[in-house]
C-alpha cells in the first residue's frame, strides 16, 4: 500500500479523527497511487495515522475513512459500514415512513457515498473517486442488504468536478423507478422523480423539522417559500393549515407538489401555487400589502464554501427582511440554512441583522436541526449542515 507522509506538525486534524487532509498538508507521497485508491498515512515522526482515499485533483488529497491500523480496507470492510449504517436508520421506517437516507458519507465513515432509500429504490450519491472504485462491491452489498427493486446512480453533483469524476444519472442496476415513484414520510405521501429531481429525489433531510413546524399551523394562513414537492405545505395541509400559498421557481417541483396534494386527497382549493422567485415574490406580497400568520424559509445553500460567506449573509439577511415584513403581528417565521459553511452562532447573527433592518422584535422559540439519519460526527462538524430557527416576529 502507497505510504504518505505528512509534514511536520500536520497531524494533529488526524489524530482528532477529522477526515480531510488538505493537499498542503502532504510532505512526501512514496509511490504513485491512483485517484481512489487506498492509502496509508503516517505522521511525520511515523506515527500511523489512518486510511483513506487519495486524489490529486481535489484539495482535499486525502479522505480518511478508517484510523485502526489493524483493519483491512477490503469487501468485508464495507459490508460491515454499510450494516451498520443501515442498521442504525431502521427505527425511522415503519408504516409511515418508507423513506430516509441510508449512508450520509463521512458520518458513516463512507466519504463521499450517500445512499437514499426511496421505498423500494435505492438513490446514490457517488462524491469521491475512493467510493467511485468500489461502486460495483457497493451495489453487491446494497442489493443482498435490501433487495431493493432498483439502484439509481444520480451522482450528478458539481462535488464530483473536484474528484476529476464524471457526472452520472443512471440505472445502475435492477428496474428503472417509474417517473414518479410513490413513498411515505410521517403518513404523508409524495412523488418523487428520481431522475429529474433535486438532489438525490427528496429533502428528507427535513422530515423532523416539517412535522414540528406543522403543529404551529391549524387555522392559520401558510407561505412556504422554496416549497419544492410541497413538504412544509403538505405537513400544514394535514394539520388543518387555514390556506398555504407555494412558491419555487422550478416547473418541476410545482408540478409535484400539486400532484402531492391530490394524492393525499387535501383541498386544493387551500393551496395556490406561484412558479416564482421567491425574491422577486416577496416583494410582490410587499407591495400588495399581503401578510401571514406563517412563513417559512428554506432556500437552496446560498455558501456552498467559507469564500462565498459574504455574499451568502447578505442574501439571508434580505431574505429573512422580507420575510419579517410579511407577517402578522406575532407571526411565525420558520428559517432555515443548509450552508455548512454558515454555523448556528452566524446564522443567529445575520437573523438579529434582518431584524434590525426590518425594525422588528423577534423571539426564537424553537431551533432545528438535520435528523438522526443524517448524523453529525462529533470530529467532523462541517457535516452539520442543515440549520433553523422558528422566530416569533413581534
Ligand atoms: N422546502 C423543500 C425543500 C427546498 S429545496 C422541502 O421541504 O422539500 C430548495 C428549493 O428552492 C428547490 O425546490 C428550488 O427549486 C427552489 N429555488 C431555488 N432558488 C429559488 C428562487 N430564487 N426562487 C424560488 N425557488 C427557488
Amino acid at each position: 500500500m502507497v505510504e504518505i507522509i505528512l509534514k511536520r506538525g500536520k497531524e494533529k486534524a488526524a489524530i482528532q479523527r477529522h477526515p480531510w487532509i488538505f493537499s498542503g498538508a502532504l510532505e512526501k507521497v512514496k509511490g504513485k497511487p491512483e485517484n481512489g485508491e487506498v492509502v496509508k498515512v503516517i505522521a511525520f515522526d511515523d506515527e500511523f495515522l489512518g486510511y483513506g482515499y487519495y486524489n490529486s485533483n481535489s484539495r482535499v488529497a486525502v479522505r480518511l475513512l478508517e484510523w485502526d491500523e489493524n483493519q483491512t480496507i477490503d469487501t468485508k470492510w464495507y459490508e460491515n459500514r454499510l450494516k451498520q449504517a443501515i442498521a442504525s436508520r431502521q427505527f425511522i421506517l415503519n408504516d409511515e415512513t418508507n423513506t430516509c437516507r441510508l449512508v450520509f458519507s463521512e458520518a458513516d465513515f463512507l466519504p463521499g457515498l450517500i445512499v437514499d432509500k426511496y421505498a423500494d429504490f435505492l438513490s446514490l450519491q457517488i462524491l469521491s473517486s475512493g467510493i467511485e472504485s468500489v461502486k460495483n462491491d457497493i451495489v453487491e452489498i446494497l442489493k443482498a442488504e435490501l433487495n431493493p427493486k432498483g439502484i439509481f446512480d444520480k451522482s450528478d453533483a458539481i462535488a464530483r468536478g473536484h474528484e476529476g469524476l464524471a457526472i452520472e444519472n443512471g440505472l445502475l442496476w435492477g428496474e428503472n423507478p417509474p417517473e414518479f415513484l410513490e413513498v411515505k414520510e410521517n403518513g404523508i405521501a409524495y412523488h418523487i422523480n428520481i431522475a429529474e429531481g433535486q438532489k438525490s429525489g427528496f429533502y428528507c433531510d427535513q422530515r423532523d423539522n416539517r412535522s414540528i413546524l406543522a403543529s404551529y399551523t391549524n387555522g392559520k394562513k401558510v407561505l412556504d417559500c422554496f416549497s419544492y414537492s410541497g413538504g412544509f405545505t403538505l405537513n400544514s395541509l394535514a394539520k388543518n393549515a387555514k390556506s398555504v400559498t407555494s412558491v419555487d421557481s422550478s416547473a418541476l417541483a410545482i408540478e409535484t407538489l400539486k400532484q402531492n396534494i391530490t394524492l393525499n386527497n387535501f383541498d386544493a382549493e387551500k393551496v395556490t401555487t406561484i412558479q416564482s422567485d421567491v425574491n422577486k415574490q416577496l416583494r410582490v406580497f410587499k407591495d400588495s400589502g399581503e401578510l401571514f400568520d406563517v412563513i417559512v424559509l428554506d432556500p437552496p445553500k446560498y455558501a456552498p464554501s467559507r469564500s462565498a460567506m459574504d455574499r451568502a449573509a447578505r442574501a439571508y439577511k434580505d431574505l429573512n427582511r422580507l420575510g419579517m415584513l410579511l407577517l402578522e403581528k406575532g407571526g411565525l417565521l420558520a428559517t432555515f440554512s443548509c450552508s455548512g459553511a454558515i454555523d448556528i452562532e452566524t446564522f443567529k447573527q445575520i437573523i438579529a441583522w434582518a431584524a434590525l433592518d426590518a425594525g422588528k422584535e423577534v423571539q426564537i422559540i424553537k431551533q432545528f436541526c438535520q435528523p438522526e439519519d443524517h448524523p453529525v460526527r462529533i470530529s467532523f462538524s462541517e457535516g452539520e449542515y442543515l440549520k433553523g430557527l422558528l422566530l416569533r416576529v413581534l
